[in-house]
């Protein structure tokens, strides 16, 4: 019999808003509507607001406020910081992993084609940067490296500060997209000497269309928005306060709960790690099987398509994704695993799991229940045809 609860396992993709971030943000559109430009009481307090929003987005990765901009969400931070490393660099050349995300990979085919050379890191079958091959490539000049601190399909975690570490001895600029990795990867950008590193809020629990730069103190970088001086002149435009705040309140508490978050929700992923292994056969985990984000889950299920899978599971109620949101619609096979050298037959029938917050035990047997037999109903046909 089919349930009647819906079950959201796409948490890569966005969140909800939590209700803590929400509160945060209801009196900034009504009662504390001022504009932080301005020099009157109503400026002031929404120019406090967001000044210690600043302070908690600063503190998440242990930089300082002054070094944080805010944005309209990853996707505008990775396009600007890029661009902008570009434009007034006397080396035009960058050096990304052949698995970051849309937002930098379109940007740079862009680039090439605007005469910038741009050079792609190579990846292991696990998904983890090849470091000999960033190391032969930093042999010659470059403007940029950028590597995703975790990566929004196969979850995999990079190695950050060995990456860091390579670019730093080398005087090249290290930048890192952070976007899936707040409140479960530690990051200190002092420690670990990152340069410069974009965030996005609505992947924890707070507001859609916000996130932040953050670049580090002395480095120069393009103006993005000109007009009325806002985020100290680089990117003008009157800041959304209320997601602003929400986007503080969000990050405060990613960190304060990653801990305990993260413990359940891994043992969690563990769990349906092993549970789809023991029950169907021919699947392939994607990603590495340890260095890997809390949340994700991704397998290929031989034989099948991965776009077919999750139809069916979404008339059943269930919510999952193949390779990523942005890229998905479309049946090309996804562009992460190949570099990964996953076969393209297996590639095609992928699915990402994303966990969340509010997952439960009940939601992963109901789930996997659902997902056995849709694989074997979908692999009777396959074989029909
Ligand atoms: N980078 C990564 C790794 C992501 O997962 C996403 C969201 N899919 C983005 C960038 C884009 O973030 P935003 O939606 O805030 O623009």
């Amino acid at each position: 019999m089919k349930s009647n609860k819906r079950i959201y396992l796409d948490s890569a993709s966005t969140t909800y808003v939590s209700g803590e971030a929400l509160q945060a943000m209801m009196p900034y559109f009504t009662s504390e509507f001022g504009n932080p430009a301005s020099l009157h009481l109503y400026g002031r307090d929404a120019e406090k607001a967001l000044a210690k929003a600043r302070e908690q987005v600063a503190k998440s990765i242990n930089a300082d406020p002054s070094e944080i901009y805010f944005t309209s969400g990853a996707t505008e931070s990775n396009n600007w910081m890029i661009r902008g490393a570009l434009k007034n660099a006397t080396v035009k050349r960058v050096l990304v992993s052949s698995i970051e995300h849309p937002s930098i990979i379109e940007l740079t085919k862009q680039l090439a084609e605007d005469g910038y050379k741009i050079e792609y890191i190579k990846v292991d079958s696990e998904g983890v940067i090849l470091v000999s091959d960033l190391i032969a490539k930093l042999a010659k000049p470059a403007a940029l490296v950028s590597v995703m601190t975790a990566n929004n399909e196969v979850g995999t975690i990079q190695f950050l500060h060995t990456i860091a570490k390579i670019c730093e001895e080398r005087g090249v600029m290290f930048h890192t997209d952070a976007s899936q990795a707040i409140g479960s990867v530690y990051i200190d950008v002092k420690e670990m000497k990152v340069d410069a590193l974009s965030m996005s809020s609505h992947k924890i629990y707070g507001p859609k269309g916000i996130g932040a730069l953050y670049l580090k103190k002395g480095l120069k970088l393009d103006k993005l928005v000109y007009g009325g001086g806002q985020e100290r002149g680089m990117r003008s435009g009157t800041q959304n306060v209320p997601a602003i705040i929400g986007f503080g309140v969000a990050v405060e508490l990613a960190l304060r709960d990653a801990t305990v978050n993260n413990t359940r929700i891994k043992q969690l992923r563990d769990y349906l790690i092993r549970e789809i292994e023991g029950k169907i056969d021919n699947v392939k985990l994607n990603g590495h099987r340890v260095q890997r984000l809390p949340n994700n889950v991704n397998f290929s299920f031989k034989g099948i398509e991965g776009e077919s899978l999750l139809m069916l599971l979404d008339m059943e109620g269930i919510a999952v994704s193949t390779g990523s949101a942005c890229s998905s619609g479309s049946l090309e096979k996804s562009y992460v695993l190949s570099a990964m050298g996953v076969a393209d037959e297996l590639a095609q029938g992928s699915l990402r799991m994303t966990l969340s917050r509010n997952t439960t035990k009940q939601d992963i047997d109901s789930f996997i229940s659902v997902l056995v037999k849709t694989v074997k109903k979908l692999r009777q046909m396959s074989a029909l045809r």
